[in-house]
């Protein structure tokens, strides 16, 4: 079939005022043919929010912060576009029926609600909200499983590793390799990241990114929280899922199949790339982003992730190999103190200690309900912050 034969995709984005969310954005501009935005969300910035939905021309929009609701309603009211309030709300205007693809774009744990509520509707999902799967992998799975849903992922290294995957159905995977950039602090010792500023920890050499995937970056929990969601999103065995240092992120992931030949995909850092071929799968849509030239990176360089000076890597691959609740815990931890890092509450080298200590504390559960989930993201948060 010809791209331009595609029927238009209604999206839903949720979190269009963040980095991934005004990028997919600026994709679906591009794109305006193959394209129609459904939703847009957005917590408290509302400003953006009624911005975005007077270009974009959606049908519903939420702000969750029901004090900026006035504001929003009263602006857009008159653009014929639904508006609504509230974290219910949010749970809820994925299931329209106009919806073909949500794309989750919001952070956290607040995405774990909207995600199931979108399965059940039968909605495709593409993933950014990493930390649904690493909270509730195995229920998301097994969800998607259920009501025939697509779970087509963002993040550029598993969008690497579902475009490696691409034609090789039947093929087994011997292993995968995600690539990281191995954040700002690549190659220093614990005792040099004692007093890290938030500004230090807030400039990534490579990805312009929101403020708690950052600080995710620079501390390797994203790194962390990467091998979680691949378990999840390829159905991969702990073992079989490698992390290596790339400092230019110019290959975005590798997969290496039974015959030992490996596939790569690689392209300059740019989440518009993901972004688009999640929302176009299965075809491929041109781009204007600039193109990798070889000559501007003659070298391209490996390293062993250092786990013991970043711990939280090391939490992270405990925690998969662990099952039941062990992520959920290290998730609810890490968002509690990567926020009381930002409000310089917590030194950077805490956050992993804390997030380790939660991981001590909090009651083991083999197989946890959603209610499970609920009630250890509360128990964990509640702990984190009893040490901060
Ligand atoms: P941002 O902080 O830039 O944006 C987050 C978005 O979610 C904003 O629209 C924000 O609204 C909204 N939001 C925040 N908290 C809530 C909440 N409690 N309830 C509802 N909405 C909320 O984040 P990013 O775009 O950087 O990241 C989004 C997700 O994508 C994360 O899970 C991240 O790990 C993942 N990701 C991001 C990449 C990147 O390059 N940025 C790369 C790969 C994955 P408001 O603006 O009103 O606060």
């Amino acid at each position: 079939m010809d791209n331009q034969e595609v029927i238009k995709k209604k999206i839903a984005i949720l979190g269009s005022t963040g980095s991934i969310g005004t990028q997919a954005l600026e994709v679906i501009e591009e794109h305006s043919d193959k394209f129609q935005v459904e939703v847009l969300t957005a917590n408290r910035n509302a400003d953006l929010l009624i911005e975005q939905a007077i270009k974009f021309k959606p049908n519903a929009v939420v702000i969750v912060d029901e004090s900026r609701f006035e504001e929003v309603s009263e602006k857009l009211w008159k653009h014929d576009i639904k508006t609504f309030t509230g974290e219910t709300a949010l749970a809820q205007v994925v299931e329209m029926e106009d919806v073909n693809i949500v794309l989750t774009a919001l952070v956290g744990y607040a995405g774990l609600l909207p995600t199931i509520k979108a399965i059940k509707a039968k909605k495709n999902i593409a993933l950014a909200n990493k930390e649904t799967l690493v909270v509730a992998g195995e229920l998301i799975t097994k969800l998607a499983a259920e009501n025939g849903v697509a779970i087509l992922p963002v993040d550029s290294e598993h969008g690497a590793i579902f475009q490696c995957l691409t034609g090789e159905v039947q093929n087994k995977i011997e292993k995968i390799y995600l690539t990281a950039s191995g954040g700002p602090f690549r190659g220093r010792k614990s005792d040099e990241l004692k007093n890290i500023t938030k500004e230090q920890a807030l400039k990534h050499p490579n990805w312009e990114m929101g403020a708690k995937i950052t600080i995710d970056s620079a501390t390797l929990m994203n790194k962390g929280l990467e091998v979680i969601e691949a378990k999840w999103l390829f159905n991969l065995k702990p073992e079989q899922i490698d992390v290596i240092v790339h400092p230019q992120s110019i290959i975005h992931s590798i997969v290496q199949f039974e015959d030992g030949s490996m596939k790569a995909q690689m392209g300059l850092p740019d989440m518009k790339h993901p972004i688009q071929y999640a929302l176009s799968f299965p075809y491929r849509f041109t781009s204007k982003s600039p193109r990798f030239n070889f000559m501007d990176y003659p070298q391209l360089t490996f390293e062993q992730p250092d786990k013991e000076t970043f711990l939280n890597l090391a939490l992270a691959y405990e925690a998969m190999e662990k099952g039941g609740n062990a992520a959920c815990v290290l998730n609810a931890a890490n968002e509690i103190t990567v926020e009381a890092f930002l409000n310089d509450e917590i030194k950077f080298l805490e956050i992993a200690e804390i997030n380790q200590k939660c991981m001590e504390e909090i009651p083991f559960i083999k197989t946890p309900t959603y209610e499970d989930y609920v009630s250890t993201n509360a128990q964990a948060r509640e702990f984190a912050k009893s040490l901060i």
